[in-house]
């Protein structure tokens, strides 16, 4: 599966009209990335989680896709209500929620949340009485760049009691979710992770509890610098398998987040300056990691840069504009040498970049342009005609 990725051409032609750094965003790029979810993993139902990419153009896509959404804060509730978005589309899959979230999720009609502590039950109970409740458990995967398991979760031993205890208090215990960790290299955990919640769903059965909602969460993954060494549309596949074979008759939810948005946006930005550091070049961008490489700290992510051009390349380090000596962008790529004005795509920037960005030392954020929207008309009758020359 491609990613998004501007050609030389496409990029300076933007980059003549729009000052860099700037985000362009193809919404196409969106559409067919949820296609191939839908596609690979037919059974599961979208809960966007919108903590990847909140931009406005990027919630709207998944909503007219028919996305549902993973919020965890009053304001993200409260920015999808804006876009005209209904709680009835929303799970509240912060296991821990704030009373002004609890609130707006009353008011807005939001009434399924995720939890994984005793102290949540009453607070969810006072606030969305007889609402739809699933219990995260704790799962392990070593393939994860980012492990959401050391902070959420609770041991699967101790899952269906705190289940039978929010019954009590008055909410309907419905299931079960997990997530493996974001940027997963693994379909074995997910499988395993099934295992775990079959057993969880027999055994909740013999309870008199029966469940009836599994959420497998997030996590698959998208090309790094590294590029990506898993098959995705597999790894999908082996999931839905799994989940055929163990869940046959289960409602069945995910809350993909970079997956959908990551591979959908570039970056564009440009060298403001250089210095030689003991013996090697550094280059200075115009973005850096108090904005779109936010994710280098976040994410610990490592952006691909391309230059488009060519020559000897040597060992060279890029930093951003700020005056903080942790605005390391890269260290170390080989790259060809670059000259003051030079521009640099950075695809794959579409998850967990601009949502973490700040305003840090003055530095605007990176505008997003909508490529659909950007892209000359007749793009398509040159593209054909260079083709020919
Ligand atoms: C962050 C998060 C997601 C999205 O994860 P990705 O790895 O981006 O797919 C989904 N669910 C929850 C609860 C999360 O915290």
């Amino acid at each position: 599966m491609r990613s998004f990725r501007l050609t030389e051409q496409e990029m300076n032609d933007l980059a003549d009209k729009y000052p860099t750094p700037f985000l362009v965003a193809s919404l196409d790029k969106i559409e067919e990335n949820y296609d191939f979810l839908q596609r690979n993993l037919s059974r599961v139902h979208v809960f966007y989680a919108m903590k990847s990419n909140p931009a406005e153009p990027v919630v709207q896509k998944m909503a007219s896709l028919g996305a549902c959404f993973d919020v965890a804060s009053a304001g993200e509730m409260e920015c999808l209500h804006e876009m005209g978005i209904d709680g009835s589309r929303m799970i509240y899959a912060n296991p821990v929620k704030t009373q002004q979230g609890l609130q707006l999720a009353a008011r807005y009609g939001v009434n399924r949340f995720t939890f994984d502590d005793v102290s949540e039950i009453d607070k969810m109970a006072a606030a969305v009485p007889g609402a739809d409740v699933l219990v995260r458990i704790r799962v392990v995967n070593e393939k994860a760049l980012v492990n959401l398991n050391a902070k959420f979760g609770v041991e699967p031993g101790e899952a269906l009691s705190l289940l039978q205890q929010a019954e009590k208090a008055g909410l309907h215990a419905k299931g079960i979710c997990f997530h493996v960790g974001s940027q997963s290299l693994a379909a074995e955990a997910y499988e395993e992770a099934l295992l775990v919640c079959r057993r969880l769903f027999d055994e909740a059965e013999a309870l008199g509890m029966p469940l009836t909602m599994l959420d497998i969460g997030g996590g698959f993954p998208i090309p790094s610098a590294e590029g990506l060494s898993v098959d995705v549309a597999g790894m999908m596949q082996a999931i839905g398998r799994q989940l055929d074979r163990l869940f046959p008759e289960t409602e069945i939810w995910a809350e993909p987040g970079r997956f959908l948005c990551g591979t959908a946006v570039n970056l564009v930005t440009s060298v403001i300056g250089t210095k030689q550091r003991a013996g090697q070049t550094w280059y200075v961008l115009d973005e850096g990691l108090y904005g779109t490489f936010s994710g280098v700290i976040f994410d610990h992510w490592t952006f691909e840069l391309e230059s488009f051009k060519h020559g000897k390349k040597r060992s060279a380090t890029f930093v951003g504009p700020s005056c903080d000596s942790i605005d390391f962008v890269r260290r170390d790529v080989m790259m060809p040498e670059l000259q003051l004005g030079d521009r640099l795509l950075v695809p794959n920037c579409g998850a967990y970049t601009s949502a973490s960005a700040t305003t840090f030392n003055g530095f605007a954020m990176a505008p997003f342009l909508i490529w659909e929207e950007e892209k000359p008309a007749q793009q398509h009758v040159y593209k054909v005609a260079s083709a020919v020359s």
